[in-house]
């Protein structure tokens, strides 16, 4: 059942940073929040976590939104964080004259080392509010030696409560937190206030993230307060792990879009992967995006490690090409370059391909030139001699096999291994009950006899 309220103007957001490519993890997070936005016909929007100019790349940006599409997601709205900076800058000041934002003169050094000497004292790496405490002539010292502040979130220390969607209900408490460093030592914003005010202006109803932001939700939830709006509703997803239950390898963790793309999986396999993994309902494979929309259900996802196993992608992947039509799959043969692949041959040759590039391999081996090996040409010609007339049958194969036995005496691979050698030149391929049909009588007649030419 779903538990989740109806929202009128519902509006959620997939914030990715562009300083990299989008990796099966990030992607997950956004399609689980496009489809949860789409199945409660919520507002979707793509904003650009762009406050690192150094790291964030424009080919990123494209890249990523390139990714999403492959996916089949769309967005209604789309922002920068970079074309917003007046619009941070004024609350900031706001924040600021509320003395909610104190500056802080520390070195990158200094509160290494404070870090360090509080966990060889086993005490928890918070930030001791050293700045709070410094005297006007220390600052001035400060600012006469050049030092420029970085600027400091003061959290109220009390409860911060709120029910996460797929966490239920989380505590913290602000005294267990390091206040948060909102502005760099140049002025700049950081990823958490720019975060909040955009959460705030957009009228973002919805956060799904990773529970890696857990922490960093408790002290939004103060700026939020701190900037006089209600915080949305969140929900933070358990992080991907292998298919052990161990952190994802960094070869598979990194995976991006692009790659899955380039290694010629469908989209909606990772669609129907990412719809139900880490829920309660059983992966399927869906045929069409609009059918995962209908049967999404955020309510679904708990708490437990999704364990993503890449196999179990291209199962799926298998089976969403089991069932594609002829007629849907052929502009992409086409574009493939298998223009006179037809349906007959697509019926007989889908059961057996986990990607469509399989594809090729049967019709290079079932209607290209081969060089078929013979080895034993005696036993080819007995074969030959009783190769089935047409029309030919699914039983074909079988009953072939079965005379060429009763005939030569032979069983199990030294029967099919030389008929597979000289059918398709190769000692491994798909099933040659199915092969044959696709190779036809004309074919097959040939390569049985062309050790004759060869001779
Ligand atoms: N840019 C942040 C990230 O990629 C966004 C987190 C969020 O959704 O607020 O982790």
């Amino acid at each position: 059942m779903l538990q989740i309220e109806i929202w009128i103007n519902m509006k959620v957001r997939f914030a990715p940073s562009p300083t990299g490519m989008l990796h099966v993890g990030n992607a997950r997070t956004a399609l689980i929040s496009w489809l949860f936005t789409r199945s409660m016909g919520g507002e979707f929007m793509l904003r650009i976590d762009d406050t690192d100019r150094l790291r964030s790349k424009d080919e990123y940006e494209v890249a990523i939104e390139s990714g999403l599409k492959w996916l089949g997601m769309d967005w209604d709205l789309k922002a920068r964080q970079r074309d917003r900076s007046d619009i941070y800058e004024s609350k900031i000041e706001q924040l600021k004259v509320a003395g909610r934002l104190y500056p802080c003169y520390e070195t990158p050094e200094e509160l290494d080392l404070k870090r360090k000497s509080q966990l060889s004292r086993k005490l928890p790496p918070i930030y001791d509010r050293e700045a709070l405490e410094l005297s006007d002539d220390k600052i001035k010292a400060y600012e006469e030696q050049g030092r420029k502040p970085h600027w400091r979130f003061k959290l109220n220390h009390e409860a911060i409560i709120w029910n996460d969607m797929v966490r239920g209900e989380i505590k913290f408490d602000g005294k267990d937190l390091s206040d948060p460093v909102l502005i760099r030592e140049d002025g700049s914003p950081l990823y958490h206030i720019c975060s909040v005010i955009d959460d705030i202006d957009y009228e973002i109803t919805h956060v799904v993230r990773g529970e890696d932001h857990v922490s960093n939700t408790a002290c939004h939830i103060q700026m939020f307060e701190a900037l006089g709006a209600k915080a949305p509703i969140f929900a933070h997803l358990p992080l991907l792990s292998d298919k052990e239950g161990g952190k994802l390898s960094k070869r598979i963790g990194s995976l991006s879009l692009k790659e899955l793309q380039d290694d010629g999986l469908e989209p909606l396999s990772v669609v129907s992967l990412m719809a139900r993994l880490g829920t309660s309902d059983p992966i399927e494979a869906f045929c069409d995006i609009k059918t995962v929309i209908d049967n999404f259900d955020i309510s679904k996802f708990s708490r437990g490690t999704p364990k993503f196993d890449p196999d179990e992608l291209l199962r799926l992947n298998a089976k969403i090409l089991h069932e594609r039509e002829f007629d849907e799959i052929k502009p992409r043969l086409i574009e493939i370059g298998l223009a006179e692949l037809d349906a007959e041959f697509w019926n007989i040759a889908r059961p057996n391909i986990e990607k469509l590039l399989d594809i090729k391999d049967w019709w290079n081996v079932a209607k290209n030139p081969v060089t078929p090996i013979i080895e034993d040409s005696e036993f080819i010609e007995q074969a030959l001699e009783l190769l089935p007339e047409c029309p030919w049958s699914k039983d074909t194969w079988k009953n072939w096999a079965n005379a060429v036995k009763a005939k030569t005496g032979r069983k199990g691979k030294q029967l099919f291994m030389p008929l597979r050698q000289a059918l398709t030149g190769m000692d491994h391929g798909p099933e040659l009950s199915e092969l044959l049909l696709l190779i036809g009588y004309d074919n097959a007649k040939e390569r049985l006899q062309s050790h004759k030419k060869a001779a």
